[in-house]
């Protein structure tokens, strides 16, 4: 059998980027204001707001720092409550404290999406919404959209793992007033670091906008039409600078990105969808089904485990990994940042029975978008093999 494959690496960046990065390493132009236009975050601002078809983009240090960046421009009381799904990365609570609002958690379903009724329930009280799409599973926005409008209550979408999917035809991250995405590492573009947010929203595009330092008359680089202009001027002055901006570098990076974005997500499904079919030959193993409305683009796979228990679930992913394929069972492992009850700097601690049972046997697994066939098997063999290992020989649907 083929040795498994490196699932830790990202695509090698398009060498169409070396040449804006020497211009930069000789100009030393790294500062986004500097350049009187034309600068390369202020270029990836405005194709990024084309490609998703939003009227403003702001691109800033990291998902984080847009998404408190939302918060702030949401202009919210101090200690409002926030609401958020139970099920996401440690990040994104923690920009809701830091924004000096309230986490609210709701449970989350075993197909890893808000688990509506709760969400329902818990919306007393509560002052914005963000929706994370984890590892890209898009919960069910018209329900979400619905309920939030008959409420007047914005929404957040932490798109962070969701760039390139789609919701009735509708880029997720355009759906709520204002979408975040990570151009971090593991996410379908890769910056290292860096974050972006898109509104059709002049008042909040323009406070997030001065609130992420564009300082003096910085704002002006950002070429606003006539509505944004008016923000602008009713906030000059009015806000402090946090200085959460991005470097011309990493737009260098992300630009030449951004055209490969389609064939990423083309491939990354595909992807997916042949190793899921794979796995749910097994009695034992579910991979939950995309919404009908949802048209996914994934990095990784998560599937829940049936019918083992805990020491089984233990066992099945130390023998995946002694063959060389990581799996991650996201309430199993110490300290991980996904599982709630490792929040502990949360203001208010809570019990969600639900999501914690889901984080108890749900797998994760990475799948950059670049792996061959051949790989993509060598993944689904290991990871078959071991759950044979635990459970004895595979049992197929039907037998
Ligand atoms: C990666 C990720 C974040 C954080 O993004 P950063 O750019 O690293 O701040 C937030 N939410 C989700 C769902 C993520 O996957």
């Amino acid at each position: 059998m083929m040795s498994p494959p490196n699932v830790h690496d990202a695509e090698p960046i398009p060498e169409a980027a070396r040449e804006a990065i020497d211009a930069l390493m000789r100009s030393g132009d790294l500062f986004r204001y500097t350049a009187p236009q034309d600068a390369p975050v202020s270029l990836l601002e405005a194709e990024f707001a084309e490609l998703l078809g939003s009227r403003y983009a702001l691109a800033v240090s990291s998902c984080s720092a847009a998404l408190f960046l939302s918060l702030k421009a949401l202009d919210l009381p101090r200690d409002a409550r926030v609401l958020i799904p139970g099920f996401t990365f440690a990040a994104v609570p923690s920009a809701v404290i830091h924004a000096d609002c309230i986490p609210v958690l709701c449970e989350v379903g075993e197909n890893y999406r808000v688990d509506f009724a709760d969400f329902a329930a818990k919306l007393d009280g509560v002052q914005a919404v963000i929706i994370s799409h984890m590892r890209g599973h898009t919960s069910d926005m018209d329900a979400i959209m619905a309920l939030c409008k008959a409420c007047d209550l914005p929404v957040i979408e932490d798109a962070a793992h969701s760039l390139g999917t789609t919701w009735r035809g509708s880029n997720i991250g355009t759906i709520g007033r204002v979408g975040c995405f990570s151009f971090q590492s593991y996410k379908m573009i890769n910056a290292g670091e860096g974050g972006i947010l898109v509104t059709d929203d002049a008042d909040l595009a323009a406070r997030a906008v001065i609130m992420s330092g564009a300082y003096e008359h910085a704002w002006k680089k950002h070429k606003p039409d006539a509505e944004l202009a008016a923000a602008f001027a009713t906030w000059q002055n009015r806000l402090p600078l946090y200085n959460l901006r991005m470097n011309n570098l990493s737009a260098a990076v992300i630009r030449p990105q951004l055209s490969e974005l389609a064939r990423r997500v083309r491939d990354g499904l595909a992807n997916h969808d042949y190793v899921a079919a794979r796995l749910n030959s097994s009695a034992n193993i579910e991979v939950p089904a995309p919404l009908e409305p949802e048209r996914r683009a994934p990095d990784s796979i998560q599937f829940n485990l049936r019918g083992l228990d805990e020491a089984e679930t233990r066992a099945f992913a130390a023998s995946a990994e002694a063959r060389g394929v990581k799996v991650q069972v996201f309430g199993l492992s110490r300290d991980n940042a996904r599982a709630f009850w490792n929040w502990q700097f949360l203001p208010e601690q809570v019990e969600l029975p639900q999501t914690r049972a889901m984080l108890m046997r749900a797998c994760d697994v990475r799948l950059p978008v670049r792996l061959t066939r051949e790989e993509l098997d060598v993944i689904a063999d290991i990871l078959l093999s071991a759950l044979a290992e635990v459970t004895g020989p595979v049992r197929a649907y039907g037998t």
